[in-house]
């Protein structure tokens, strides 16, 4: 097989999500899991998850036709985000989307546009709040304020229900994703606390809607069961009625372990004490943000002989594209294969064409191997453009 290449292990993928599904059905069995489309966009992936009855969580309008081209029905699609676009906006609603605002905009242009609904308009409000004083240290805008949803502190949530309060649109949810460095017990219990204080201003509320950010099968992290305990459990020291639907949104924990990056060496060279090992696949494939990841990984090779230190690298002109740093460990051999794990989160939706094209995906199940993604050529790259 040509590297570079993903491969999706379906067994891994299979088991994260039945993972989730169960802890929900222990726990609060009135749920729905969304997969948030924007942690990994791969088409035959997205596919899959509604095959398995998971909802599409979008956050723009090309998201959101993503998610209608794939197949899903409206009232399948949890539509987010601060910039949805008017007209789909409109779509979402009318086809009875779960539709979560984020602006006072948002909400002044759907009550100029109330007499365009034909039944009564129901959304959900994302809430902002500061987290970090709860959690010190686990948010990532850290002393900065959280800048998605109503604000709870300054007012701005009170004032957005009051606003739709005596209006033809009805509040039903309450949404409260947050991006955490920690995605700690202690801030999905802070979320939910939260969550509920606002829900005592809601008259008809249907649902919670907890966002994303879990960890998923990562070694020592929580596990699904103890996310939804500690969810659970403040629900009912809430009083939240079992009748209110609990929606949880999903990337990386589905989607960061059955994923892996292989690419091949091809050339090497030897700088002081430094054995440089050039592949055909790059640090933009695997963490495009090039942050300073500490890669798990494996390789095979032919040599038996150790070397003091070689440094991965990839095949662009960047500096910095380095992945693996090995001190003492058998020397790479042109033809030799390395294989990154964990490379399924913000990767394939993050990558960008940028020296080399989009690369091949392979799904693995079992023994059977299947490619769901053809490599990029200059023919996809020109689509689209006027040369001359
Ligand atoms: C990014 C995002 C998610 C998923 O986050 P993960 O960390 O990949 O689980 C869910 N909901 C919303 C609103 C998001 O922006």
């Amino acid at each position: 097989m040509k590297t570079p290449y993903y491969l999706l292990d379906i067994q891994k993928l299979d088991s994260n999500l039945n993972g989730l599904t169960s802890a929900l059905e222990k726990y609060w069995s009135n749920s729905q899991i969304s997969y948030s489309f924007k942690t990994n966009n791969l088409p035959w992936l997205l596919n899959w998850m509604k095959k398995n009855n998971v909802f599409a969580e979008v956050v723009s309008t090309p998201e959101y036709e993503l998610a209608e081209y794939i197949g899903y029905s409206t009232s399948q699609i949890i539509f987010n985000g601060p910039y949805k676009g008017n007209e789909t906006l409109l779509r979402a609603i009318k086809g009875n989307s779960i539709v979560n605002l984020d602006s006072f905009e948002e909400i002044e242009f759907l009550l100029n546009n109330v007499n365009q609904f034909r039944h009564l308009p129901r959304v959900g409000l994302r809430i902002n709040f500061d987290l970090e004083s709860k959690c010190p240290g686990e948010t990532i805008p850290a002393e900065e304020s959280g800048r998605f949803g109503f604000n709870v502190e300054n007012g701005d949530f009170e004032k957005a229900v009051n606003k739709l309060k005596n209006s033809k649109i009805q509040i039903v949810g309450i949404h409260g994703h947050h991006s955490t460095r920690t995605k700690s017990l202690g801030v999905f219990h802070a979320i939910t606390t939260q969550i509920c204080e606002c829900a005592s201003l809601i008259d008809a509320l249907e649902y919670i809607d907890l966002g994303g950010c879990f960890f998923g099968d990562k070694p020592g992290a929580p596990s699904f069961e103890k996310y939804l305990e500690t969810i659970s459990n403040v629900l009912h020291k809430n009083n939240i009625p079992s009748s209110v639907k609990l929606y949880l949104e999903p990337g990386a924990a589905l989607v960061a372990s059955p994923f892996s990056y292989i690419c091949s060496v091809i050339a090497k060279k030897k700088i002081k004490d430094t054995t440089f090992v050039y592949t055909d696949g790059s640090m933009k494939h695997i963490a495009p943000q090039m942050s300073q990841i500490k890669f798990s990984y494996s390789r095979t090779t032919r040599s038996e002989h150790i070397v003091p230190r070689q440094v991965v690298s990839g095949y662009t002109c960047i500096e910095m594209d380095r992945f693996l740093d090995l001190d003492n460990q058998l020397e790479l051999v042109s033809g030799d294969l390395i294989t990154i794990q964990n490379t399924g989160a913000y990767t394939i939706s993050l990558a960008p064409l940028f020296i080399e094209y989009f690369p091949a995906v392979y799904v693995k199940d079992g023994d059977l191997l299947k490619q769901v993604r053809k490599p990029w050529t200059t023919e996809q790259f020109v689509q689209n453009n006027i040369i001359d």
